[in-house]
């Protein structure tokens, strides 16, 4: 079992992604921080995403795709995983559905979260990472906070160099050019879902919950 999360940049895939992983131990899979924590590594792959990522552009479709792969293989994910970051063109797409097939995955569905530009380069410009766990908070959750919430590590909070507002610009230009395209592939032949991505975080869920419970039970 498997879901797709399909949206732009601070849609709320990443936070949902968590919800979900936590209540039905699903393994969140999010290639942005698969590729963050190759950065902080220094490996050859982090050496070579760290400019890209940091200029608002995507990874060639070769590497991401080859990662997905290797990713996909491992055991644990037979209970269930979350996408979250892939695909983001119509040829990943294309590639992530011969990889489940190969791989007997089945019983998938995509959720595609809506929100307005207005409001996704509002939260972005707005949100802070932790350097050390990576979770991403608000500059309301965060306040006078010193400490993260999440792991407890000090004064770790800073602004990932895609969330500054001239590249936050460049990396909806290319979602809209280039990674939109994707939910007419989708369209007509999978489980797609519309989500209101402009709802409140629980009710966001709560949406979720009742698509993941219909597939479980569709699945059992
Ligand atoms: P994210 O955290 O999902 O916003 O991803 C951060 C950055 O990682 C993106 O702006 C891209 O540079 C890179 N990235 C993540 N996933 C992909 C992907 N599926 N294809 C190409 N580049 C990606």
């Amino acid at each position: 079992m498997y879901l797709i999360l399909f949206g732009a940049p601070g849609a709320g895939k990443g936070t949902q992604a968590k919800i979900i992983s936590n209540k039905y131990g699903f393994e969140h899979i999010s290639t942005g921080d698969m590729l963050r924590e190759s950065v902080k590594k220094g490996t050859p792959l982090g050496m070579k995403a760290k400019e890209i990522m940091s200029s608002g552009q995507l990874l060639p479709d070769d590497i991401m795709i080859g990662i997905i792969r290797e990713k996909l293989s491992e055991p644990q994910l037979r209970e269930g995983f979350i996408l979250d970051g892939f695909p983001r063109t119509v040829s990943q797409a294309a590639a992530l559905e011969k990889v489940l097939a190969e791989m007997s995955y089945d019983h998938g569905v995509i959720l595609v979260f809506q929100v307005d530009e207005d409001e996704l380069v509002n939260r972005l410009t707005k949100r802070r990472a932790c350097r050390n766990c990576s979770n991403i908070f608000s500059n309301n959750e965060i306040g006078d906070l010193v400490q993260c919430p999440n792991c407890g590590a000090s004064y770790s909070f800073y602004q990932r160099p895609d969330d500054e507002e001239g590249v936050i610009r460049k990396r909806l230009k290319i979602f809209r050019e280039t990674t939109l395209p994707v939910v007419n592939y989708y369209q007509g032949s999978a489980d797609l879902h519309i989500i209101n991505g402009l709802q409140p975080i629980t009710e966001v869920s709560g949406q979720i919950f009742e698509i993941v419970d219909a597939l479980i039970e569709r699945a059992t």
